[in-house]
């Protein structure tokens, strides 16, 4: 039998492990903070001129906003690869089977040397231990998807995901990644933030050797949070957590960690939100004055109607809590899986 105190993948990069276990019942030591978050991004989104023609792509929300809350591991492929700026723009060209990166004017080929970058700021990215990425849409290197793909004689024949871009997902198939592009989408935006701080928290989950009981107390946490994304696939979680401390320790901690990443992945509808809130009422409800109780669900109704924000039920439910304090209720990443300061004024769905 495998060890169970074992870290069971190599994703948590160089994220410094705890030398004690002792205390550790709570993944999260009664609190939520780990910090900022580490996030990748295409450098000529920080307004770098890095791009072929000598320009950047500044992105406002990214620099002005994110920018407070996240550590950034900016990257310029191309220019890591060693092509200089100003540079020909590239393309992806299509030969055979095989998709290569190559210079549009003269058709040199850059597939090796950007591959060659990739396997070397990959490893340096691994002991950075990310949590997210953002890279710019359409580029032949750091695109995500879409991005245009060519015949050898220059006809357009589909699209296809850039060349680091494409490196990135195989070295950190759970990482959640976004584009520029989308971040302008209310709910893509917030599900990639939501994303990368649960990230975060599985990341340092796996840098402390857990144990079954610990993989309890993590799903026990997310529980409303991963209900409000999938609530089947929440329960399927459940189960996993079920039979956690029977058989391959390390397959369950990576069956669960990759089902995690990918219920949170689906938008989070207001039905589900709702069926939620009242979930979380029902513990309170009980202690709450038939006013107060009233007053919450008009709220959540609001709220379903799209009436009102999230943020309005959920400040009124921590209000109630601050009153009638309940523990379980309290620990549950729900209430707040994100600094609420980058969801204001947006949670109006
Ligand atoms: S899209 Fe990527 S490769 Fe192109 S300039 Fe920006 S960071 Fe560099």
């Amino acid at each position: 039998m495998k060890n169970p105190n074992r870290n069971p993948t190599n994703e948590t990069g160089g994220q410094p492990r705890q030398t004690t276990r002792s205390g550790l019942g709570d993944p999260f030591r009664g609190g939520l903070d780990l910090g900022k978050p580490n996030l990748g991004i295409s450098l000529c989104l920080l307004g770098e001129k890095v791009r072929f023609n000598g320009g950047h792509c500044h992105n406002h929300f990214v620099t002005s906003v994110m920018a407070r809350y996240v550590n950034w591991i900016p990257v310029c492929p191309e220019m890591g690869a060693g092509l200089g700026t100003p540079r020909e723009a590239l393309r992806l060209v299509k030969r055979e089977k095989e998709v290569h990166l190559e210079e549009s004017r003269t058709g040199i080929d850059r597939t090796v040397v950007l591959h060659a970058f990739c396997e070397t700021f990959l490893n340096f990215l691994s002991n950075k231990n990310p949590h997210g990425f953002i890279l710019k849409r359409k580029s032949p290197s750091c695109g995500m998807e879409r991005v245009p793909l060519y015949r050898e004689d220059g006809h357009r024949i589909g699209v296809s995901e850039g060349v680091f871009a494409q490196n990135l997902r195989k070295r950190f198939p759970l990482i959640p990644i976004e584009e520029d592009g989308r971040l302008n989408d209310t709910n893509l935006r917030e599900n990639f933030i939501e994303r990368i701080y649960a990230y975060q928290r599985w990341s340092f989950f796996l840098a402390n050797d857990p144990t079954p009981a610990d993989l309890v107390v993590f799903h026990r946490r997310h529980k409303m949070q991963l209900t409000a994304h999938q609530p089947a696939v929440a329960k399927e979680l459940g189960r996993i957590v079920g039979a956690a401390g029977t058989g391959d320790w390390q397959k369950r901690v990576d069956a669960y960690g990759e089902m995690f990443m990918h219920c949170l992945e689906q938008h989070a509808a207001t039905g589900k939100h709702a069926n939620v809130l009242y979930h979380l009422l029902g513990f309170l409800k009980d202690r709450m004055q038939g006013e107060d109780k009233r007053e919450m669900i008009h709220h959540i109704e609001q709220y379903r109607r799209r009436h009102t924000p999230l943020s309005v039920p959920l400040a009124l439910l921590n209000h109630h809590l601050r009153r009638l304090p309940h523990p379980w209720v309290q620990g549950q990443t729900y209430l707040q899986p994100y600094p609420a300061d980058l969801r204001m004024g947006q949670l109006l769905r």
